[in-house]
């Protein structure tokens, strides 16, 4: 498999899209693992700080309603 942007071989995979990055190529950006309710019922989410992105999708900070669906 090779980089998204370039013939180098993949390093990575994207988190959030799952596009291969070499190791030039690739981004890091705060990547939310899970969520949860801690104390208080205080919403916590679990949070890789640098996680692999491949500087092409766009991930959005809040999931995205999609009422057409129903
Ligand atoms: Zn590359
Ligand atoms: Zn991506």
């Amino acid at each position: 498999m090779k980089c998204w942007h370039c013939e180098q071989e993949a390093r990575a995979a994207c988190t959030f899209c799952g596009r291969f990055v070499c190791k030039d190529h690739a981004a890091g950006m705060p990547a939310i693992l899970a969520m949860y309710l801690g104390e208080n019922n205080t919403p916590k989410a679990v949070v890789v700080a640098n996680a692999i992105w491949c500087a092409v999708c766009e991930p959005q900070p809040e999931p995205i309603a999609m009422p057409e669906l129903y």
